[in-house]
């Protein structure tokens, strides 16, 4: 079935305030009729608009048909605008609504091959009351009651001659299409398809957005270090005494080197040789905490933050356990976050293997990046 949408955007929203209507104003950083039109991607769309709106929604770049004085008149302009296009079936939505996903709007089309028309909703969950001047006068069952939403969906042809055939003031045009006597089916809306009404909206939109945008990558590091001659090993930026050191051309930090190596796996940003190559001489001993301040910056600057870490120490001398707490506080210091975030641990390889012979560390990490 040929469907297009229609987008409401023709009124003035005397609730929301502001100099421009809601449609128009941003959110999250585009104008809230942009969010709507990205929910319709790949459709055909029809914008009704104000008059007075007509130089803003030209930057759209879709098709306009300017609305009437009533939301039925507008929604009246845009049904007679693809009267005749071949078009079969029409969602009509409110532009107010930013937040509708792809996946309600299959559902909708989904439920048009069957019926005259569909249209979202939620039941009412909370109590309702009647009130008057402050006071409760009384209370209505809620049970068989819903809560309207949009995109609402119909077949063109019935839905242009029930708008026609009305005569006006309807709340929407599930109403127009039961006064013509039309079918429609309940579809379940979401509580994120939500409506700007008042200024505060916006702050809810605006986090329902983020929650979309949300990220988490993981990454992994690998790194090991031999022994040579020393009295002291730098593990997770602490200072260890022992009869031996890590031979590295920085301070072979063995557990610092795999954890940067892992926030660099999360952002795709290869590992510590591409960013201070060995050959470099200006790295020669340098600290390892330089290495993963700038990991963790590095991530920071892409939008992340790290959610946890955790680091294994493979070795079986020096004794890391009298040495972890400081080891974790160290690694949160630097990367400034808290310790709770930060996991050091050890484990022997029983005498197996290089790290088993004491010819070296070994350490493993992994890490994960959140955004959003
Ligand atoms: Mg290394």
């Amino acid at each position: 079935m040929r469907t297009a949408v229609i987008i409401v955007a023709a009124g003035r929203g005397s609730r929301m305030g502001g100099e421009v209507p809601k449609q128009w104003q941003s959110l999250a950083g585009k104008p809230v009729l942009e969010h709507a039109l990205a929910a319709f991607a790949g459709m055909q769309v029809v914008l009704v608009i104000h008059p007075g709106d007509r130089a803003r929604a030209e930057a759209l770049g879709v098709p306009l048909v300017e609305g009437g004085a009533t939301r039925d008149a507008s929604v009246l302009a845009g049904l007679q605008a693809l009267d005749g296009t071949g078009v079969e079936a029409v969602l009509i939505h409110d532009g107010a609504r930013p937040l509708v996903s792809r996946s309600l709007i299959g559902r909708l089309v989904a439920a048009l091959a069957h019926h005259d028309g569909a249209a979202p909703a939620l039941p009412v969950t909370d109590a309702l009351w009647r009130g008057a001047e402050g006071f409760v006068s009384g209370t209505v069952d809620r049970a068989g009651l819903w809560r309207a939403q949009t995109p609402q969906a119909f077949r063109l042809a019935p839905i242009l001659a029930a708008h026609r055939a009305h005569p006006g003031g309807a709340a929407d045009d599930v109403e127009v299409a039961l006064a013509a006597g039309l079918d429609v089916k309940i579809v379940e809306g979401e509580e994120s398809n939500l409506k700007l009404t008042y200024p505060g909206d916006f702050a809810r939109a605006e986090a329902i957005l983020r929650g979309r945008d949300m990220e988490v990558r993981l990454g992994n590091g690998y790194d090991v270090h031999a022994f040579c001659a020393g009295d002291h090993v730098w593990l997770c930026g602490v200072r260890v005494p022992h009869d031996r050191g890590l031979l590295g051309h920085s301070d072979a930090d063995v557990g610092m080197h795999a954890l940067t190596d892992a926030i660099y796996g999360a952002l795709a940003e290869g590992d510590i040789g591409r960013h201070f190559p060995p050959s470099d001489p200006q790295w020669k001993g340098s600290a390892s905490h330089v290495f993963l301040a700038h990991a963790i910056g590095l991530a920071a600057k892409r939008g992340y933050r790290l959610g946890n870490c955790d680091v294994t120490l493979v070795c079986e001398r020096p004794k890391i356990g009298p040495h972890a707490a400081a080891m974790q506080s160290e690694l949160a210091r630097i990367m400034g976050l808290d310790a709770g975030r930060v996991s050091v641990k050890a484990t022997t390889s029983e005498r197996l293997g290089f790290t088993g012979r004491e010819e070296g560390i070994a350490a493993l990490a992994t890490a994960t990046l959140v955004r959003g």
